[in-house]
């Protein structure tokens, strides 16, 4: 089973984690700017978490064989904190970068008029410099949250086929669906969305535009429950064809929009064994 985790910050993530991942089929991650916790109190503070998100994440996960590509943005909680603002500054540098795939995450966190701005201006910056762009959707009020996501995306004229928005569930499934934007899914162990619930969504609206991550972070998550909701289509009937289209061409073909999406050293480096760090031949698995 190959994989691909269109979301999930590494950054929070230690070297034990790469090792499962890497063992349970990951080869290629998404890790988008986020919130780290602590709040930021200045723009710098910025700069170098971007910078590692493109300097020093990458050579992380390629000494485990996974390819890693970031999305950048200011974060829709931090874009509450005037201390923060001046970062839509700085995004056009690394918007020009070839290890960013889209501008993300933005969004909404508690809908205020500073989010509504923020979140406005970066889809802004996602036309302008044609990269797709992922959407986090709010965890309290998610139908109002993803009705109102949906008006501004389709009001700042960017293709709904080049927008994902993530944290989806049971509530807001349709919603998007019908909206022509992908749909993601955070798979946790106890909120959001289970494998088991996952394979339900699949039953009934089919694998088309469909994204499943880990969305780990900081908080209690799992890096490999992308691999268990592949094990759960497989146990449910689905083929695996279907899960490799769920959990790797569907990725690839959502951030393949950006045309920086450059994985011809993935076969590769997924003959690196993440225990020696030596190649190794591993057939056409
Ligand atoms: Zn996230």
């Amino acid at each position: 089973m190959r994989i691909f985790d269109p979301h999930i910050h590494m950054t929070s993530r230690t070297t034990d984690d790469y090792e499962r991942m890497a063992a349970a089929g990951v080869r290629a991650v998404v890790e988008p700017a986020f919130w780290l916790g602590q709040p930021r109190t200045s723009a710098a503070s910025f700069t170098d978490y971007f910078d590692s998100l493109i300097g020093w994440e990458p050579f992380r996960a390629g000494q485990f064989g996974v390819r890693h590509f970031a999305t950048i943005a200011l974060n829709p909680k931090e874009a509450n904190d005037p201390r923060c603002r001046p970062v839509l500054d700085l995004l056009p540098r690394y918007l020009d970068k070839d290890a960013v795939v889209a501008v993300g995450e933005i969004g909404y966190d508690s809908m205020t008029p500073e989010e509504d701005e923020a979140f406005a201006a970066q889809l802004a910056l996602a036309v302008a410099y044609d990269l797709p762009a992922l959407v986090h959707t709010p965890h309290r009020d998610k139908a109002r949250g993803c009705e109102r996501t949906l008006a501004v995306v389709a009001e700042s004229g960017i293709d709904a086929g080049r927008v994902v928005v993530d944290h989806l569930n049971e509530v807001t499934v349709k919603l998007v669906r019908d909206s022509g934007c992908w749909l993601g899914f955070s798979i946790y162990p106890d909120t959001k969305m289970t494998p088991q619930r996952m394979v339900e969504l699949l039953r009934e609206y089919g694998t088309e535009r469909m994204l499943v991550n880990s969305a780990a972070d900081w908080g209690r998550s799992d890096p490999l429950l992308t691999r268990a909701t592949g094990e759960a289509m497989l146990a449910a009937g689905f083929s695996d064809d279907d899960v490799d289209k769920v959990l790797w061409r569907n990725p690839v073909e959502f951030y393949g929009q950006s045309g920086r999406l450059d994985l011809s050293d993935v076969d590769a480096a997924a003959a690196v064994d993440p225990q020696t760090g030596n190649s190794i031949l591993r057939g056409g698995s």
